[in-house]
């Protein structure tokens, strides 16, 4: 990574960037414009397209006119296989200038985002695109006289809502399998991290994606997503963000065309630290990280470090240690390791969080404060609190900021009931020598992935998914192939 070509790039101005629709580039419609600000200093950095009900309106029919023509639905899978492998190409030959897009539009430090946002969705358009004719239509076990043939047809449109801290990662998680099994996608940017994913959309045009197959646009959650979601025309709806947002979700499918819905939500993710954990000091590292890299602005954050109570305050100066040592800046500085909160609205929130943390007992080890507020850039000090009480709003609350909460433990048991005592349950971990007691906290905590002495990291093999409020259905590997696929059953008596 060359500090020198993420500086040239950073001083380029951003060009406007409008709606995508049917293959053409469109600029701003009665909307008009949203300015979008950059975190890093706080000032206008370009503009986007404020869409309307009618944007949205006219994406969707693209969407479906694209997927009832077969222009890209009827292709045979190996001449889709190669349009979704140039574009992943073409994603990773733009990878500096789409992470750093990106890192002056949501703040995330540049190490992390050219990994977790270019890297990360080229390997998994590649993926899906490899993944896309391997996947066969099956034979019931009927009796004789019948055949019972089981087909995997695409559903249609898709629409896909996008949340602001991982933009391409999480919408190529989306979009990579939406489109290899043969459906036409809408896709709707945060209004606070529009500008790579967008990017990212004309690339997949560029690799020979027909024009309408893929449509892209921009603006308010409440506006055009709610559009989104109350379409009579959307087969299926894929989102990632907040659970207010995924239960309107739910809501508008319910008043409109009983659209499947597919949610990725928040979490309030238990880090488990036993007395007999293989290596303390790493455990530290790892926790640390595992909360405030991009500023805890990661669904799957341990934002609840549970440790038991033996080793309570020797562990929690060892992360306080390591969270100390932590580089927080410049997002686009290469030895940056925790950049920007989102915005300002985020920021107030996170300082929300620590006052009622206070107020309700805990006790600031480090950090809590608003920081390099000179530049004009929204940064906080990563935060840690400890005597959170199970019940505290620190315990119960996702934060989505860097703030961790510690909470001691005296037995396995009561780490899984604590773990256990949140509406959550996306994401964990549990650190430990014992084999047996890991395999009982993999089965005993309520949750979409459990770690074992690590934290994060799991690759696109693999699942993503929550369970309680968390969200329903999977990202990433062979099963999010289902989320965009109906089974249709041939019965034939022979
Ligand atoms: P958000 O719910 O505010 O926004 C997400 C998206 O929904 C945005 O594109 C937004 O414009 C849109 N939206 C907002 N209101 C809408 C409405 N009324 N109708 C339709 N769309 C609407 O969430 P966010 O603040 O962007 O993201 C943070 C949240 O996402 C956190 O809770 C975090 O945990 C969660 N998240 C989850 C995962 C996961 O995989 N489970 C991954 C990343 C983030």
């Amino acid at each position: 990574m060359d500090q020198t070509q993420i500086d040239a790039l950073r001083a380029e101005p951003v060009r406007a960037f409008g709606h995508l629709i049917d293959g053409q580039h469109l600029g701003a419609s009665d909307g008009g414009t949203m300015d979008v600000i950059s975190p890093i200093d706080g000032t206008v950095l370009t503009t986007v397209a404020a869409g309307t009900q009618s944007d949205m309106e006219a994406a969707i029919s693209s969407a479906r006119t694209a997927f009832e023509d077969g222009r890209w639905s009827g292709q045979p899978p190996a001449a889709r296989k190669k349009v979704l492998l140039k574009w992943a190409d073409l994603i990773e030959a733009h990878a500096l200038e789409l992470a750093v897009l990106g890192v002056r539009d949501n703040g995330t430090e540049i190490a992390m985002a050219l990994k977790a946002e270019p890297g990360s969705a080229a390997g998994t358009i590649r993926y899906y695109a490899e993944a896309l004719d391997k996947v066969y239509g099956e034979i019931a076990p009927t009796a004789d006289d019948v055949l019972g043939l089981i087909h995997k047809e695409p559903v249609g449109v898709v629409g896909a809502i996008i949340p602001w801290n991982f933009p391409l990662m999480i919408g190529a998680w989306k979009l990579g399998p939406a489109l290899a099994m043969g459906n036409s996608v809408v896709v709707k940017p945060s209004e606070t991290a529009s500008l790579s994913l967008m990017r990212m959309c004309e690339l997949a045009l560029e690799a020979g994606l027909p024009p309408g197959v893929l449509n892209a646009v921009t603006g308010e959650g409440a506006v055009v997503g709610q559009a989104m979601g109350l379409s009579m025309d959307v087969d299926v709806l894929v989102f990632t963000g907040s659970g207010a947002t995924g239960r309107r979700l739910m809501e508008y499918a319910a008043r409109s065309n009983m659209k499947r819905v597919y949610l990725e939500l928040g979490g309030k993710s238990p880090n488990i630290i036993f007395a007999d954990a293989p290596n303390l000091d790493e455990a530290a590292k790892v926790a640390a990280a595992g909360i405030f890299r991009n500023a805890g602005q990661v669904c799957v954050a341990g934002s609840r470090l549970l440790v038991e109570r033996s080793i309570h305050d020797e562990f929690v100066s060892a992360v306080a240690k390591a969270t100390d040592a932590m580089r927080v800046g410049d997002p686009l500085r290469v030895d940056t390791q925790i950049g920007a909160v989102n915005s300002q609205t985020q920021l107030d929130a996170n300082l929300g969080f620590v006052e009622t943390a206070t107020n309700e007992g805990g006790q600031i080890i480090t950090g809590g404060n608003r920081i390099l507020q000179e530049t004009g850039g929204y940064y906080m000090a990563p935060t840690i609190v400890t005597g959170v009480r199970p019940d505290a709003t620190l315990a119960q609350k996702e934060v989505f900021g860097p703030i961790l909460g510690v909470t001691p433990f005296n037995s396995e048991e009561e780490a899984i009931t604590l773990a256990n005592s949140t509406v959550y349950g996306l994401a964990g971990a549990a650190w430990t020598s014992n084999l047996s007691r890991a395999h009982r906290m993999v089965r005993g905590v309520r949750t979409g992935v459990m770690h074992i002495n690590t934290y994060g990291g799991a690759d696109g093999t693999v699942p993503l998914g929550g369970v309680g409020q968390s969200g329903n259905g999977s990202d990433k590997s062979l099963h999010a192939l289902e989320k965009y696929i109906n089974l249709k059953t041939a019965w034939i008596k022979l």
